[in-house]
């Protein structure tokens, strides 16, 4: 744990990393209760990280981890998502810096479009376009089937535990559907967010829900890991499932605690959409308090 803090001076958890055959998965904690990742693919020693935002504690990782990088994955263009990648580049002048074109991502090389597919040594990514929180937020989906693992999704400001990124740049129609392109992914996908907010998410979505059992046992958990500055990643798409309310605008239990209903001419997402804009409302009053 001192040696974590020493490694990591900026850290708000201890860093623990994810090993399947052939790739890890190692949690960078920076800044604003900030993570960025390093995927390594482990046969080649090859990496890819993704949101850099602090760049000297990503380039403490590459070297505690004797890596080579080559590609920064960035999500959007907030500076705690892409803040290293000017100082990345200058230090690793060969590695390639993705992103949407839409987002002014800084030292962006290779602008991706939807569904497009990245390869890192053995790794496999697919990034999907997930707008709302900006015009131009993607997320990346790390194929799990050549390493036996489940995928990995690298979600950004998309969606955290229990939580989802705020609506700077779109309606709540556009990020309901990007909130239901996560959703879609297998049950087992692990979720990697873009920050550490478990607990603060946790206990807003229990105001909502009172008589949910499966949410109260992960606030429990949560609470005994932050206890011990120990991170909450990864959840996985089925528990978020479970107790996300970002991701149960189609919940009964939900709309009875919000006093909502669906119109009589109002078609089902268009619903959807008014109840995730009403969760997300009352999210940034809870957290303005
Ligand atoms: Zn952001």
């Amino acid at each position: 744990m001192k040696k974590a803090r020493e490694r990591y001076p900026h850290g708000h958890s201890i860093p623990q990393p994810v090993m399947f055959s052939g790739v890890k998965i190692l949690p960078i904690p920076v800044l604003a209760n900030n993570y960025s990742y390093l995927v390594i693919d482990t046969h080649s020693n090859t990496a890819a990280a993704i949101d850099p935002s602090d760049p000297l504690a990503v380039q403490a990782a590459i070297e505690q981890e004797g890596v080579t990088l080559e590609a920064i994955l960035c999500t959007h263009k907030h500076w705690d998502h892409s803040g290293g990648n000017v100082v990345l580049r200058r230090l690793y002048g060969s590695c390639r810096v993705y992103g949407s074109a839409c987002d002014a991502i800084p030292e962006l090389t290779n602008p991706l479009s939807d569904k497009e597919t990245i390869a890192v040594g053995q790794l496999r990514f697919k990034a999907l376009f997930t707008p709302g929180h900006t015009v131009g937020h993607m997320v990346y989906v790390l194929d799990g089937k050549p390493f036996e693992g489940p995928a990995c999704l690298f979600s950004g400001d998309l969606l955290f535990l229990s939580g989802c990124g705020r609506i700077f740049e779109g309606t709540p129609e556009t990020m309901l559907a990007s909130l239901d392109t996560a959703a879609d992914l297998a049950e087992d996908t692990l979720l990697w967010p873009g920050h550490e907010y478990a607990l603060d998410c946790l206990m807003f979505a229990s105001l909502l829900e009172r008589a949910n059992p499966v949410l109260e046992q992960k606030l429990q958990w949560v609470n005994q890991q932050r206890l011990e500055k120990r991170s909450t990643c990864p959840s996985t798409i089925g528990e978020e499932k479970e107790y996300n309310p970002f991701l149960r605008t189609h919940c009964r239990e939900l709309h009875r605690a919000l006093q909502l209903q669906q119109l009589s001419d109002e078609d089902w997402d268009s619903f959807r959409a008014r109840v995730l804009k009403e969760v997300r409302h009352r999210k940034d009053l809870y957290k303005a308090n």
